[in-house]
Parts: C-alpha cells; sequence; structure tokens
C-alpha cells in the first residue's frame, strides 16, 4: 500500500493572505486562470490579487476558462502565458479552472510542444501550480488529474500527466456565492468520488480512509442540503458557515481519494451526457449512482457506503438523490453510444473490481 499527498493544503477563513508567502514563493510571475465572472464576484481573485502584490509578485490574468474546458482554450491560454513570460500558474474557481491551470502550465513549461502531447505519455515537467477553489466538488485543488474537452471526440478525458499542485489554499467563504444548482451538483460530484473510490479496483485501507471520512462528513450535511432544494432559495440565506465549510472539506477529502484510484463507472457514463446535453459535471455522474451501487457485486461494501452516509439501502439513497438533483432523461441514441464507449474504455472499467457487461450496464439508466 501507498500513500502519496504532496500537494501542502491549507485551509480555512482568509487563508490566501495568511499564506500568501507560499504562494509567492512558487515564482516570479502567476499566471491567475479564471473562469469569466465568479471569481471577481466572490472576492477569491481579489485576494489573490492583493496576496500576490503585497508579495511584490508580478501577474496576468486569463479570465476565458469555459465550463468543461477544452484543448483550444488551455492552448490560447498557453500562448497568453508564453508571451507574459509567467513562470507559475494559479488555478481560481471550479474544477473547470483549476483543471485548465493544471493543463496550461505544462503547456508553458514545454513551448516546443503542440497540444498532440496532452494525450501522450510522455515524461514532462509542468510550472508550479497553486489551487485555488469556489467549489466543493471536484477536489482538483489536490488530486493530479486534468479533465479536458475534446471536440473532436464529443466527450471528455483526464490528460496523461499527474500534475499534483504544490499548494490549495482553501477557503469556504468563496462558496457563498454558489446558485443552488452548483452547490448541489458540485456536492454530488464529491459525493460520487468517496463512493467511486471507496468501491474501486484499487481501493484500500488508505483512500477508505479518505471515504469513510467524506461519507460521515456528508451525512452530517445531507438534510440541510435537501432543505435547501426543497425551500428553492439561495444557498447563503439558507445555509450556515459551518455547512460550507463542511462542504469544502467533503470535496477535498473525496479528492484525496481519488488521487489513489482515479474514479470509475459513473464518471466515465457521465462524460458524453455532460457533452451533448450540457448536464453539468455533477448532476451528470449523480444519475448513475444508484444505478451503480445496486448493481455493485460485493454488496456488504455497498453497506458500508450506505451506513457512512446514514442510508439504510440503496432505495432510500436514491430516493434522496432524485430529489436532491431532479431527473435527467437520456435519449436511446445516446445511451447506446454511451454503453459502447465506455465497453470500450479500458482505464474506467479497470477500476471496477469485477468483470462488467452490457447487460449490467444499461440497468443504470434508470
Ligand atoms: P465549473 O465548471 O468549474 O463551474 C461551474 C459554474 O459555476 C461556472 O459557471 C462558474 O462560473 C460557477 N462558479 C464557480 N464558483 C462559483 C462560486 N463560488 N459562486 C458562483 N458561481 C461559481 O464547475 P465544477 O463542477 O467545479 O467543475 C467541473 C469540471 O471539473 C469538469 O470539467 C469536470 O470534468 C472536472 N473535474 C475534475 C476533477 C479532478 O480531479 N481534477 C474531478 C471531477 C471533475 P465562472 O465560469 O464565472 O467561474
Ligand atoms: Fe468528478
Amino acid at each position: 500500500m501507498q500513500i502519496y499527498m504532496p500537494t501542502n493544503v491549507y485551509s480555512g477563513s482568509n487563508c490566501v493572505r495568511n499564506h500568501r508567502q507560499e504562494l509567492a514563493a512558487l515564482g516570479k510571475k502567476a499566471l491567475l486562470v479564471t473562469g469569466r465572472h465568479s471569481s471577481r464576484a466572490n472576492g477569491s481573485l481579489e485576494d489573490v490579487e492583493n496576496a500576490l502584490q503585497e508579495e511584490g509578485r508580478a501577474y496576468a490574468i486569463f479570465n476565458r476558462i469555459e465550463e468543461n474546458p477544452s484543448i483550444e482554450t488551455v492552448m490560447q491560454a498557453r500562448d497568453f502565458g508564453i508571451q507574459e513570460g509567467v513562470d507559475f500558474v494559479i488555478g481560481i474557481g471550479g474544477g473547470s479552472p483549476m483543471d485548465a491551470a493544471k493543463a496550461i502550465a505544462l503547456m508553458i513549461a514545454n513551448p516546443q510542444e503542440g497540444a498532440g502531447i496532452l494525450y501522450e505519455k510522455q515524461e514532462l515537467d509542468a510550472l508550479p501550480v497553486a489551487e485555488i477553489p469556489t467549489t466543493a466538488g471536484t477536489g482538483s485543488e489536490v488530486t493530479p488529474y486534468a479533465i479536458l474537452t475534446i471536440h473532436a471526440r464529443r466527450t471528455k478525458q483526464s490528460i496523461s500527466y499527474r500534475i499534483y499542485p504544490k499548494l490549495a489554499l482553501i477557503d469556504s467563504r468563496y462558496l457563498k456565492t454558489a446558485s443552488l444548482d452548483t452547490l448541489i451538483d458540485t456536492a454530488v460530484d464529491a459525493l460520487a468520488h468517496l463512493i467511486e473510490s471507496y468501491l474501486n479496483t484499487n481501493a484500500n485501507a488508505y483512500n477508505r480512509m479518505f471515504s469513510e471520512k467524506g461519507l460521515s462528513l456528508f451525512a452530517e450535511v445531507r438534510e440541510e442540503l435537501l432543505q435547501c432544494r426543497q425551500m428553492g432559495r439561495e444557498p447563503k440565506l439558507t445555509l450556515s458557515d459551518k455547512v460550507f465549510e463542511k462542504l469544502m472539506q467533503i470535496a477535498a477529502v473525496a479528492g484525496m481519494a481519488i488521487t489513489h484510484t482515479s474514479t470509475s463507472l459513473p464518471h466515465g457514463l457521465s462524460y458524453p451526457v455532460t457533452y451533448e446535453m450540457g448536464v453539468s459535471h455533477g448532476k451528470a455522474v449523480g444519475i448513475f449512482l444508484p444505478g451503480f451501487l445496486e448493481c455493485y457485486q460485493a454488496q456488504e461494501d455497498v453497506q458500508a457506503v450506505l451506513g457512512n452516509m446514514g442510508f439504510a439501502s440503496v432505495e432510500q439513497f436514491t430516493e434522496y438523490l432524485d430529489e436532491l438533483l431532479g431527473k435527467v432523461e437520456i435519449s436511446d441514441e445516446l445511451w447506446k453510444k454511451d454503453v459502447e464507449l465506455i465497453m470500450g474504455n479500458q482505464a474506467k472499467l479497470k477500476n471496477y473490481p469485477f468483470v462488467m457487461d452490457e447487460e449490467t450496464l444499461y440497468r443504470f439508466r434508470r
């Protein structure tokens, strides 16, 4: 068994300001990688700018990362970063800017290479990366993964390199501007990470330790999340600071779990659904969790997962998730293509500890 978690993680109110020296130690000029609006609105971008200015570091901002970032956008940011002469990268936002930051750091460090290398297995270094999450879902602040949209293949895939962030600065205050859908969908993404890591070919006592902790924290907030959905109000009007903190913690711990195992079938199945239907990542993953639990061969492990979340049965969990997420109707045509794709996706199939056949997979859509 091995545990390897090289990211230096700080969490707490004001942690960007409090750890600005560690941030500044990563280089002389930073590329700040963000989405279009949210990092400005929730204060995270301003905190980073202030921290860098106080430490006498220069920076340039690339604020055009879209949801489910594409290879094309990464290459645009790469050109901008090279032109600006940056020597480290800070991803600020949800999983999209954080993942993009890792791929951009790789491409800037290898300016002679084209986008083709993203999906080749080579020994290439990346510039140092720091991550500042503003959603509580992907755990990208601690994982080595970077998932990009490949338009030519009409889906998404993680790049071939493991790029561990040097530093993660987690401040749950940034989460308070999240919409109801973003908050819930991203929480379900974190939940999927905890489950898919626990029920995984690569599972051992270490990653299960992270999963168990995350699942029991989820048990502490799950009713508040559901109430938030039932009331249909903005999360910040309903949830306490403690709940925001726990959600950020669940996401980071879930990231630590998948760092050791990667994800499995629900994630693999979600990518074409996101690409073709525009369903958010967390929601697209969440719709496959009940089928995954129901079909999983080692039901004693499923019971352990359910028990940690405080559910007595898969039916109870399914009822909860349906109410939390709402339903997604996947067409027969898309579903057939999705199942065919996953049956050819060795990277995801090998993380499922039993033999998977098409007939069982078809039961994942409800
Ligand atoms: P996201 O795509 O990063 O962001 C979704 C939306 O939420 C965007 O419109 C964004 O706005 C907004 N937003 C972000 N933070 C906000 C805040 N605090 N307040 C208000 N709005 C906010 O969503 P995500 O679910 O976090 O990331 C999904 C991506 O991560 C997918 O590409 C997925 O494949 C990937 N992922 C990566 C890993 C990993 O291990 N690396 C694991 C799972 C998923 P702006 O665009 O204006 O910022
Ligand atoms: Fe995910």
